[in-house]
């Protein structure tokens, strides 16, 4: 572990300069060209085995170890989000209204970074390693879905991930064996009521009136209906119904999120809304469409993988502190590796000390500590030598 250790810091500027490469070179999810094939290339000049276009766009490189032994599976995602970069730094994105701003770029980086390592031990490694190069983690379906179906786990015995976390202090790990993100759907609800003049309510339907009573209405699902030990969100975000200042609306459109741990709260809550929607909409007279799409399933951790990945991070150096975490009502694809394999995944703490403010996941402004890519190469590099001595 500390011949590894060694390695990753002395390569740290390399993954701070990949990391800042693909900063400035973001791509959007299902739209990656240019990442995947600087993913494939650092692994070929490893001499790693490759398989490109995986799943369609996913990049899967395979490092074997001198002697037999299990095969243990690393992921790290590699898209990018419609967001304007908003930071004033010289690794600032170069695309218009594309940024790294969930740090998967620093996933990517870490991963190639420790992949490197690895392979200058090679002779040492008693297993196989998989790295899993995921692209499209931001938009359902995802690309995790895909890549398992085309075989990316195939021949795997357990795979682990890390997301870096920026609000997480940096030399924190976090964890949690079982549940640690939620099922994250979407549904658009669209109310056709009757539109007309501004000062005569009386000949129409209000679909501006109706929907708001629709949003009120489904407040009352969580807090009414679904049991209070189920943790459980519905969200609208969006609430349109352009017209003049003197026009009633005739039709109203609603989209939100629904996240989840339990799959009977999931069901139970879409079947709850589904009659909400339609009764509220009656009551006025009035119709509304439901549509409901599930996302990616809840993130839940196998508890002997987790436990382990407890053990080796508490043994990792730079690691100052290991934490169980609250489940979060975010979604991750990783979820869907976790249905087909053990597996354990886990947030490395990326927020930096000095940082007066530390801008969340998904924000113009977003950042990381840099240093948090050391941490997580360290604890995946640790968990695959500690796998391989079982
Ligand atoms: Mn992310």
């Amino acid at each position: 572990m500390n011949q590894l250790h060694k390695k990753l810091s002395d390569y740290y500027p390399e993954m701070v300069e990949i990391r800042r490469y693909l900063h400035q070179h973001p791509e959007l999810s299902f739209e990656e060209v240019e990442t995947p094939a600087y993913i494939a290339n650092y692994h070929k000049n490893l001499g790693h085995e490759i398989r490109e276009q995986v799943g369609g766009r996913g990049v899967v490189a395979k490092l074997k170890g001198a002697k037999p032994g299990p095969t243990i599976a690393l992921r790290a995602d590699f898209d990018a989000l419609p967001i304007q970069d908003a930071k004033d730094v010289p690794y600032k994105s170069t695309v218009d209204g594309v940024m790294h701003a969930c740090g998967h770029d620093g996933h990517t980086a870490l991963l190639l970074v420790l992949a490197k390592a690895l392979n200058e031990m090679s002779g040492q490694l008693h297993g196989d390693v998989v790295f899993i190069h995921q692209f499209a983690e931001e938009l359902a379906p995802g690309g995790a879905k895909p890549m398992i179906e085309d075989g990316c786990l195939d021949g795997v015995d357990v795979i682990y991930g890390t997301h870096l976390w920026a609000t997480t202090p940096l030399g924190k790990i976090e964890y949690n064996e079982g549940p640690l993100m939620a099922a994250a759907d979407r549904f658009k609800i669209t109310i056709q009521g009757k539109g007309g003049h501004g000062a005569q309510p009386h000949h129409t339907k209000d679909a501006i009136v109706i929907g708001s009573q629709i949003v009120q209405s489904l407040q009352n699902i969580v807090s009414r209906r679904v049991d209070p030990l189920d943790p459980a969100v519905i969200t609208i975000a969006s609430f349109k119904a352009l017209n003049a200042f003197n026009v009633i609306a005739d039709k109203a459109e609603l989209e939100g999120t629904v996240r989840t741990f339990d799959e009977n709260v999931q069901a139970q809550i879409q079947k709850d809304m589904a009659e909400v929607i339609q009764g509220v909409a009656a009551s006025f007279g009035a119709t509304a469409k439901f549509e409901y799409v599930p996302g990616y399933p809840a993130l839940i951790n196998h508890e002997k993988e987790a436990r382990f990945l407890h053990g080796v991070a508490e043994k990792s150096k730079g690691i100052e502190e290991v934490e169980h975490a609250k489940p979060q009502m975010g979604g991750e694809d990783f979820s869907y590796y976790l249905r087909n394999m053990k597996g354990a995944f886990f947030f490395t703490g990326a927020q930096n000390p000095d940082w007066e403010i530390s801008y969340p996941h998904h924000h113009p402004n977003f950042d990381i500590d840099e240093r948090a890519m050391l941490h997580g190469a360290t604890v995946l590099g640790n968990l695959v030598l500690e796998t391989f001595k079982d």
